[in-house]
């Protein structure tokens, strides 16, 4: 009894045990695993909370292996300006622009007290964070603001 009960609980393919899943069946399984896992993560992980699913996003490929570059570091929030340190053993940096006590971190590098006339030269929202989203990517607006705050060279 006790073993049909756990037979019921399966998807309808599982219930034959002498049925092999089909590749679909297995991927459809490992995409639920997957966005499970990601969807635990979305507190801890910079790029799960811009992006809480886990298909793919269009805009991550870009005409430019540069600009894929640039995007993933914005997007994942590690950047050389804000975590060189940590494999250079250097001490950390900090803002050219302010007199900020803690290291340079990216939510500093768009919202500087010193930069928000040049984020709304470039139409940077706050947060920042909502056009490095698939949908409202605005790439134009991030080159441009990181160029004239002197910070994409070394992103
Ligand atoms: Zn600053």
């Amino acid at each position: 009894m006790r073993g049909l009960m756990k037979l019921q609980k399966q998807p309808p393919r599982f219930k034959n045990p002498f049925l092999l899943p089909t590749k679909t069946d297995l991927r459809h399984l490992i995409n639920n695993k997957w966005q499970e896992q990601w969807s635990s993560q979305q507190q801890l992980n910079h790029l799960a909370k811009i992006k809480p699913f886990t298909a793919l996003w269009p805009s991550s490929n870009q005409s430019s292996r540069r600009l894929e570059i640039i995007l993933t570091r914005l997007r994942i929030g590690h950047t050389r300006l804000t975590h060189s340190r940590i494999c250079s053993h250097l001490l950390p940096l900090y803002c050219d622009h302010c007199a900020q006590d803690s290291p340079l971190s990216l939510p500093h590098i768009f919202n500087c007290l010193t930069l928000a006339p040049l984020c709304i030269t470039h139409q940077i929202p706050s947060p920042y964070i909502i056009i490095l989203t698939d949908n409202n990517l605005r790439t134009t607006n991030i080159l441009s603001y990181l160029l004239d705050a002197n910070f994409l060279h070394r992103i």
